[in-house]
């Protein structure tokens, strides 16, 4: 069940979706990505469900605004 998928969040300072690649690792972890779009830190929580399904969670990393 090792696998990598990739998952299409919102940014949170341009309000484009960005695709990331979640790992099982990264389950229960939470990490920055920079957006595609804009490079803003893109602050990442990842979760798994009880189905299996995993849950990603997005946050601006910092409160400046642009
Ligand atoms: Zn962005």
């Amino acid at each position: 069940m090792e696998q990598v998928k990739q998952v299409q969040v919102t940014c949170p300072s341009c309000g484009q979706p960005t695709y990331i690649t979640v790992e099982p690792a990264d389950i229960g972890e939470d990490f920055i990505e920079d957006c595609a779009n804009c490079c803003s830190p893109i602050h990442i929580q990842v979760t798994e469900l009880d189905d299996g399904e995993w849950s990603v969670q997005v946050d601006g990393d910092d409160e400046q605004l642009y």
